[in-house]
């Protein structure tokens, strides 16, 4: 298995190739842009591990300009912490995952391997749940295969639960991400929300992916419902 590394702070990108070598990966190493993106590019890797702060070429266009050349290797990025907007512009850029700086060295591994085991195929950067698909490049959304059309609050609560699907929030966990931080109005719009969405994307299909969990917030079922 070869993985590319890059990243441009020089001891931790010595300390992430000994670390995979010792894990018996082959590892290549660009403490640049431009010679990540040719290296992403010229070899074929069954991973990447990509910073998004690098001289000359930044992770998020190394990330696009490959998934624009149909290169699918799986992409691991690494963001800043604390970086939200990070994390989802690294999924919005073709990323497969992300993982916050600093990040325990076990857990980067776990992580590799779960790309390493996937498909490698093309995968657009569209988040699903069963039949329910959203495009947040294209800012689409489809159920069954039938375009529905959002409000961008709808769009952006969807998105945010499409991104945790299967996991409950709490309704305060909802407001913070897709509504301002400092929101100081009725906390209840999370649930009117919920509600315009119900009506677009399960009762119309006769679904029910829009889960309320007593007590805690919602969930989005996995499978779409
Ligand atoms: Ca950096």
């Amino acid at each position: 298995m070869r993985v590319l590394v890059v990243e441009d702070e020089k001891a931790l990108a010595t300390g992430l190739k000994r670390g995979l070598e010792a894990e018996g990966f082959a590892v290549d190493v660009a403490i640049n842009g431009t010679d990540g993106l040719w290296l992403g590019r010229e070899n074929t890797y069954d991973a990447i591990v990509l910073d998004i702060m690098l001289p000359e070429i930044n992770g998020f266009q190394i990330c696009s300009t490959l998934r624009e050349e149909n290169i699918w290797t799986p992409i691991l990025m690494l963001t800043a912490k604390d970086g939200e907007l990070d994390e989802a512009e690294a999924l919005d850029s073709g990323a497969d995952d992300y993982l916050a700086k600093p990040f325990s060295y076990v857990v980067l591994l776990a992580r590799i391997r779960a790309l390493l085991r996937r498909d490698v195929r093309e995968r657009p950067a569209v988040l699903e749940a069963g039949d329910l698909k959203l495009d947040p490049a294209s800012r689409r959304c489809w159920r069954a295969d039938r375009e529905v059309t959002l409000t961008p609050r709808e769009f952006s609560l969807l998105e945010f639960l499409l991104r945790r699907k299967g996991e409950a929030l709490a309704k305060s966990e909802i407001l913070a991400h897709v509504w301002d931080f400092d929101f100081e109005g009725d906390p209840n719009i999370v649930e009117v929300y919920i509600r315009h969405l119900r009506e677009k994307l399960d009762r119309p299909f006769k679904r029910d992916a829009l889960q309320t969990v007593r007590g805690s917030g919602y969930r989005l079922d996995a499978q779409g419902g």
